[in-house]
């Protein structure tokens, strides 16, 4: 069976269980090659649905998790999105796939942080590789701490583990209408997925599932 196929098959049984439902977020996964973004050893496990390790003690997210966080974020073309933690790249190219369709003139961005070097290199080369450079920008680290330099964001998602009390850059940072997806809870145990959604000063949150992320580690984050 070829990639495509693989990856198809994944697209129709998330969707036949209903993780899958905004027609736009489908489209995202039948565009990314998730194989490109797996180490040489995993490429053939690219298309089930389960995480895979990426190296240095960290993983790439099961797709059935990349698909749930996609659809609570809403992403729409134009917007401006913030990711902390790049691990493999594979996420941020599918936000940049909402945000900025290859085949649109669409201006989205995508920010994406990541505190292991080695990783924000790796992931860098198969951005470029997948032709997604230019719409995702990786920054090398503490991504507890936002990346200020383009805030304030539309959209913000972490894929690590957050303590429960949420790093306030984060907060700071997000658009006033803004929807920020993150992980929280104990390092690692049980943790809860949140969304938040910024309204003036204050901030409404909603728990939407159990979870389980590696830690984020930084200034905001886990020692
Ligand atoms: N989104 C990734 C993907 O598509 O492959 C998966 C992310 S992995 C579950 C979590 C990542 O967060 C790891 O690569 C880890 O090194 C990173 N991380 C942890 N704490 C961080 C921090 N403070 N700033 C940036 N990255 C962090």
């Amino acid at each position: 069976m070829t990639f495509e196929e693989k990856r198809r098959r994944l697209v129709e049984s998330l969707t036949s269980r209903k993780i899958l439902t905004d027609p736009k977020v489908v489209r995202a996964m039948l565009m990314v090659p998730r194989h490109k973004f797996v180490p040489e050893e995993a490429v053939s496990s690219a298309y089930i649905d389960s995480p895979l390790s990426i190296g240095q003690g960290q993983t790439i997210s099961a797709p059935h998790m990349n698909a749930m966080m996609c659809e609570y974020l809403e992403l729409k073309e134009g917007e401006k999105v913030l990711e902390v933690g790049t691990g493999s790249g594979y996420h941020a190219a599918l936000c940049a796939e909402l945000v900025a369709p290859k085949s649109s003139e669409s201006k989205g961005h995508v920010y994406t942080i990541e505190r292991l070097k080695q990783l924000a290199e790796g992931a860098k080369r198969s951005l470029k590789d997948t032709g997604y450079e230019n719409i995702v920008t990786v920054i090398h680290g503490d991504g507890t701490l936002g990346y200020p330099e383009a805030a304030p964001y539309d959209k913000i998602l972490v894929t690590a583990a957050s303590p429960s009390k949420i790093p306030h850059p984060l907060k700071k940072q997000l658009k006033n209408g803004g929807v920020l997806c993150i992980p929280a809870g104990s390092k690692n145990f049980a943790q809860n997925l949140y969304i938040i959604k910024k309204r003036g000063e204050k901030f409404e949150t909603k728990r939407v599932s159990g979870v389980r992320f590696v830690p984020l580690i930084g200034k905001f984050g886990f020692d």
